[in-house]
């Protein structure tokens, strides 16, 4: 297998390049046919760090579905090696960059320390500047990324959707297989739509208990507003009863996180620009986010607007206010009281809460501090379970092979509930376990905690499904 080599006639480093893509670099790639040009290319420097272990393998879940070297995190780095080195972008190097679910279990195993996240994300943005896709593969993505960061029309997706499962078409599509054969695509998000709870949207303004600790700024989200609006909910009654006054502006808008994840940077760059100028007057003293997927690309903001002046600096700032739930709540401590919760739950890493974030232990030391709880751990919980983002649209059979695996996993752990951070990984799992004809509780966190904080009973979680 052959490293990057320092011929590849791109400056490979991270520095001053411009926001917009230099057009000589783009051009002169396009001509001499290499893979990647001049702006932000793989860097050929986290490349060489790769020493072939191969520790990583057996976390990463295309190498566990397929055992193919190309599907795992080392394959990948060398055919990012070889684009480096002058090879053309095939189409067969794009399917195997495409097939990674940029889960980063490999960043977590690597005792290298080799950075693909950052790796992937920059061939990301040149695969979708410099590859020209089929029209099927074009046309879905445009429908994904006209819908799925915009909470407004994913809100009008709301109406319709329940009248379709209240009305019972949605257990007569499943039982008749139609859907599947005629639009497998909306078949495919058919079987994620979560049951839709009617949760009022949350006031821009909501006042700590007691003494106020702290003034914190909430992402609503985009799937999260739509989808999960008791996610939220709950998160600022928790937070309300830490002590935390919550500034919710409405409007906020996408995080980007969709965007940056699959390669469109400049429209990431958009939405970011948009959040942070919404929340910068605010005088908020942190920038809470409850979805693992937000707040991995939030922490990366100052990345994502290193290269632009204006907003570098504000960026930067920004970056350094965000905190998923739970690592607030245990930086705050808590205040409120926690009520018994007589119960088991199996508690599920979110890869972008884990693996992207590192942040493992805070929830797990929150539902640790409630009385009577029993948290029961998951085989395998470094695997993904196949949700990541929109992977499970784009690519729906293995991403069900994945989800069959975490529901086995979850079930065998006998838990009456299974508790994540990330709305994705609570519609893949629930769709799994459906699937199996099986039953499990499902909750985000922040349900489980305000459950006990309110003294509700298990009864109350016992009764959740998504
Ligand atoms: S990010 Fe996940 S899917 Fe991609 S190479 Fe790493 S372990 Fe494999
Ligand atoms: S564990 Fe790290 S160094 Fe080893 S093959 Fe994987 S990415 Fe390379």
């Amino acid at each position: 297998m052959s490293e990057a080599t320092g011929s590849h006639p791109v400056d490979a480093s991270h520095g001053a390049t411009p926001t917009t893509p230099a057009t000589t670099d783009v051009l002169r790639a396009a001509e001499n046919g290499t893979a990647f040009d001049g702006h932000h290319p793989p860097s050929a420097d986290i490349v060489s760090d790769c020493v072939h272990c191969g520790f990583c393998l057996t976390t990463c879940p295309t190498y566990v579905l397929w055992g193919e070297e190309m599907d795992s995190p080392r394959g990948r780095i060398h055919l990012i090696g070889q684009g480096l080195s002058g090879e053309p972008l095939s189409d067969s190097m794009v399917g195997h960059f495409d097939n990674c679910l940029g889960c980063m279990a490999c960043v977590t195993a690597c005792p290298s320390g080799v950075r693909y996240d950052r790796l992937i994300e920059d061939t990301r943005a040149q695969v979708e500047r410099r590859h020209q896709r089929g029209a099927r593969d074009r046309a879905l993505r445009a429908a994904i990324f006209a819908l799925f960061p915009y909470p407004r029309r994913l809100r009008l997706l709301r109406g319709p959707l329940r009248a379709y499962q209240t009305i019972g078409l949605q257990r007569l599509m499943e039982r008749t297989g139609l859907l599947k054969r005629l639009a497998p695509t909306l078949a495919t998000l058919d079987a994620l739509a979560p049951r839709l709870r009617g949760v009022p949207r949350p006031p821009a303004r909501v006042r700590a208990r007691g003494e106020r600790r702290a003034v914190v700024g909430m992402l609503t989200g985009c799937v999260q507003s739509a989808f999960f609006p008791d996610v939220n909910a709950a998160t600022v009654r928790i937070l309300a009863a830490e002590g935390c006054e919550v500034l919710i502006p409405p409007g906020q808008g996408c995080c980007g996180a969709l965007s940056v994840h699959n390669g469109r940077r400049e429209e990431a760059q958009r939405f970011a620009r948009k959040l942070i100028d919404t929340f910068e007057r605010t005088g908020m003293d942190y920038f809470v986010v409850n979805a693992a997927g937000c707040g991995s690309s939030l922490k990366e903001y100052g990345d994502l607007l290193a290269d632009d002046p204006a907003w570098a600096a504000k960026a930067a700032a920004f970056t350094a206010k965000v905190r998923d739930l739970s690592e607030i709540l245990v930086e705050l401590g808590p205040v409120a009281r926690r009520h018994p919760l007589p119960m088991s739950v199996a508690y599920h890493d979110a890869c972008h809460l884990g693996h992207a974030q590192g942040v493992r232990a805070q929830p797990r030391a929150l539902l640790a501090g409630i009385p009577e709880l029993e948290v029961r751990p998951i085989a395998e919980a470094e695997i993904c379970c196949g949700s990541a983002g929109v992977w499970n649209v784009l690519n729906p059979e293995p991403a069900a092979e994945l989800g069959d695996r975490k529901a086995r996993a979850v079930l065998a752990t006998g838990a009456e509930l299974l508790v994540t951070a990330n709305p994705g990984c609570l519609m893949q799992v629930a769709a799994a376990v459906r699937r199996r004809d099986a039953t499990i509780s499902l909750a985000h966190t922040a349900h489980v905690l305000d459950a006990s904080i309110r003294n509700l009973g298990p009864e109350a979680l016992l009764s959740r499904t998504v």
